[in-house]
């Protein structure tokens, strides 16, 4: 029995706007409810447990078993009172998603029934029975084991009736299978970078974060709408799919008002987030009709990290409540804006100070200077590098499109700073050069304005974007996990300033006064970024592209080639130095990256063939039939086709269309069969680059099919229905 689409659009139409629960408490009185947090451990360990388990979390000292057997007495306790059964290691393989599996708390209590047990050895190690996790080759099935170790910077978390507790997952021989790990090693290896540069501004200084705040951006569409197509329930996008008249042209989604049904289902996400002391601030209608975004507040890298692959998991089981599907992926639509993950990133240290943004006097400012001109030069450096890290499947159908990222890696700095930057250069050598700030009493070389802040006017079409007190990495992938970016950046920021310092060290050996020693060594390096990998222009023009590529930065926008640049000479020396990864892990993982492109690919070329074939042709025929049966009927009755002519040129075109589609599909399947023929990692995930071109190119017939076909026979939901039913 078929169902009608006509009566699916009606009937997703006709529901009622649903209801939020009602909260009837306040936020602060929820935060964190199912965080065993700082004010958990308090009432639940004793004195010295607690301060132990600080003085690992804040400080790296090893926590001995003893300790973390009372550590797991109290979450046990906690826990149970919350009607937890269940227990599981929580972590980040490389699938983009979290992998967890649940045991439940019950042992034999040795008198024959049971009791609830959880230990010191069950929170830190387990061994996940898992060979089938990606590992690129580095755990053959043979040796599979792999161990999920406990992560004490991350608070452990019920969802639902499920202890979970934070790993990171390596192989029994060390090496890193998941994101967590490395997102860590270069969250270190930016602190031990950094932290003897800021002693030089203040010795007080003992640690430096690297803070995260994510911007998460998503479609939703009528769960009824989304179970008929298979293209977006297999592969999250659609494959085909004519554009409706009006889409985002209008710019009326931007900041709208948000649609009851949206706001209900809103209401229950952000509340379940606040139990889990998720942070949640802002949320509004993106560009894109259908499309929204929320943010949390920002927060150390590693735990906003955690939170966003929480939320990830959460927004579409709360979603589902509402009877919407959420789409993460990076380009559900063709011909409208993707959704991306604005990666906000900064450094500051322990004594609160924020090392990407204007200092509070003179000496702050020059320290943020050098944070800042130390940034650019890591990203000029390890351009390609930073392309790599967002890269996907997915993310590949925004790259070079008109939204961020454009495919070439430049910084926004805004008028004010750039300002700065050139009149620090024109400086005359050796000059003692104070810098003024907004309360600064400095000689007043460089002022940098109050206004800062607001006065980085905002230019959307840049990948990286100084925003006033941190850099926005705008083209990160929608469905990516953060971690991805952040270690590429993390990585390539401490190597740059353990040069830096390196630099000023030799100055100061000399005997030059400090002031003068850092702009000594600030200024070569502000002259090699301030033409290049500075651009304050428009990155979607085409002028741009072919500037860039004068400048040397890297204009490729191809998929597999670009996940190479992570075996660089200069990127597996990058990694080796900071300790982030070694050379096989890079291999390791290039190769799960290549894998995972092509298997993605596969799979969408895979459905859209048998789309083409059992949906778009039998329709198409169906009406083709149904135009000859008004063709026959004028024959019979008036002996000709007079006044059917358009129906017969349609049946033509039809025809054609058909053949069309007949013909690329035939086209794609060998394309198919020789990409997965292909051996090699690299070389398939080229050919599978192919197949992807391919696919567009059968889009084209179809997509001109469902202008045509009678729209009663159109068996696919169109644009107009799943971006427009909220
Ligand atoms: P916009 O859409 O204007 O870019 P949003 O408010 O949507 O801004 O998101 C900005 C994000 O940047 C928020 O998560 C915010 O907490 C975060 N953020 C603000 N200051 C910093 C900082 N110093 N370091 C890292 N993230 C920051
Ligand atoms: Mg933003």
């Amino acid at each position: 029995m078929s169902v009608n689409r006509l009566d699916l659009v009606r009937s997703s139409f006709e529901k009622k706007a649903l209801e939020s629960e009602p909260l009837h408490k306040k936020v602060s009185e929820i935060f964190g409810e199912l965080v065993f947090d700082r004010p958990k451990m308090r009432k639940y360990l004793d004195a010295d447990t607690y301060s132990r388990l600080l003085d690992c979390v804040d400080n790296g000292q090893p926590l001995d078993r003893k300790t973390a057997d009372s550590v797991a007495r109290g979450m046990k306790e906690w826990a149970l009172e919350h009607g937890v059964t269940h227990v599981t290691h929580w972590f980040q393989p490389l699938t983009e998603g979290t992998a967890e599996k649940h045991e439940t708390l019950i042992d034999y209590d040795g008198k024959g029934g049971v009791i609830e047990r959880f230990d010191g050895s069950s929170l830190v190690q387990q061994e996940p029975d898992a060979s089938s996790f990606p590992n690129g080759g580095i755990r053959a099935t043979f040796e599979a084991r792999g161990y999920t170790a406990w992560d004490p910077t991350s608070p452990v978390f019920i969802q639902e009736d499920t202890l979970c507790i934070p790993t990171i997952f390596v192989s029994y021989t060390g090496e890193a299978l998941d994101y967590k790990t490395p997102l860590k090693r270069s969250i270190k290896a930016v602190c031990d970078a950094a932290l003897p540069i800021c002693q030089l501004f203040d010795p007080k200084v003992h640690k430096v974060y690297s803070y995260l705040g994510w911007e998460q951006e998503y479609f939703l569409v009528d769960e009824a709408l989304f179970a008929t197509r298979s293209d977006l329930m297999i592969t999250g996008r659609t494959l085909f799919g004519h554009m409706s008249s009006k889409s985002q042209q209008l710019d009326d989604h931007y900041f709208g008002a948000i649609p009851s049904r949206v706001a209900a289902f809103m209401r229950d996400l952000e509340n379940a987030a606040f139990r889990l002391g998720i942070p949640v601030k802002t949320r509004h209608n993106e560009a894109a009709p259908n499309q929204f975004e929320l943010a949390p507040i920002y927060g150390e890298a590693n735990l906003a990290n955690d939170q966003n692959q929480m939320l990830m998991n959460l927004i579409g089981k709360i979603a589902r409540k509402h009877s919407f599907v959420v789409l993460l992926h990076e380009k559900p639509f063709a011909g409208i804006n993707g959704s991306g993950k604005h990666n906000n990133w900064s450094l500051g240290t322990d004594t609160g100070v924020g090392l990407l943004a204007p200092g509070k006097d003179a000496r702050g400012n020059l320290q943020f200077i050098v944070f800042l001109v130390n940034v650019l030069a890591a990203v000029q450096k390890h351009n390609a590098l930073m392309k790599a890290s967002i890269v996907s499947a997915g993310n590949e159908h925004r790259l070079g499109g008109n939204e961020a990222p454009p495919a070439i890696v430049s910084a926004f700095l805004g008028r004010t700073m750039t300002e700065v930057l050139r009149k620090l250069l024109e400086l005359p050598s050796g000059t003692p050069v104070e810098i003024a700030g907004k309360k600064g009493k400095g000689v007043g070389l460089v002022e940098i304005p109050e206004i800062l802040l607001d006065n980085t006017d905002r230019n959307r079409t840049s990948p990286f974007a100084f925003t006033g007190n941190r850099f926005e990495f705008r083209a990160v992938g929608s469905s990516a996990n953060c971690a991805g970016a952040l270690i590429v950046l993390n990585s390539a920021v401490a190597e740059q300033l353990l040069d830096y310092k390196a630099a000023l060290d030799s100055e100061l050996a000399g005997g030059k006064p400090f002031n003068e020693a850092v702009m000594d060594t600030l200024k070569p390096l502000i002259a090699s970024i301030i033409d290049v990998v500075c651009f304050d222009g428009n990155g979607y023009s085409e002028e741009w592209v072919v500037e860039a590529a004068r400048r040397g930065l890297d204009v490729n926008r191809c998929v597999p080639q670009l996940i190479d640049a992570y075996l660089s000479p200069a990127s597996v020396e990058l990694f080796s130095r900071t300790g982030v990864f070694s050379r096989r892990e890079l291999e390791a993982r290039n190769d799960v990256k290549w894998d995972t492109y092509s298997k993605k690919v596969h799979i969408e070329s895979m459905v859209m063939t048998r789309m083409a074939i059992n949906h778009i042709i039998p329709a198409a025929l169906e009406y083709k039939s149904h135009l000859l049966g008004i063709l026959k009927d004028s024959m019979k009755v008036f002996g000709n086709i007079g006044g059917c002519e358009f129906e017969r040129g349609t049946v033509v075109e039809i025809e054609a269309l058909v053949e069309d589609v007949r013909t690329k599909v035939a086209a794609l399947q060998s394309a198919l069969a020789a990409a997965s023929a292909e051996e090699d990692a690299f070389a398939k995930a080229m050919a599978y680059s192919g197949v992807a071109s391919d696919m567009l190119q059968l889009r084209k017939p179809i997509d001109r099919l469902e202008e045509l076909v009678d729209n009663r026979i159109w068996p696919l939901p169109k644009y107009r229905e799943l971006l427009f039913i909220s």
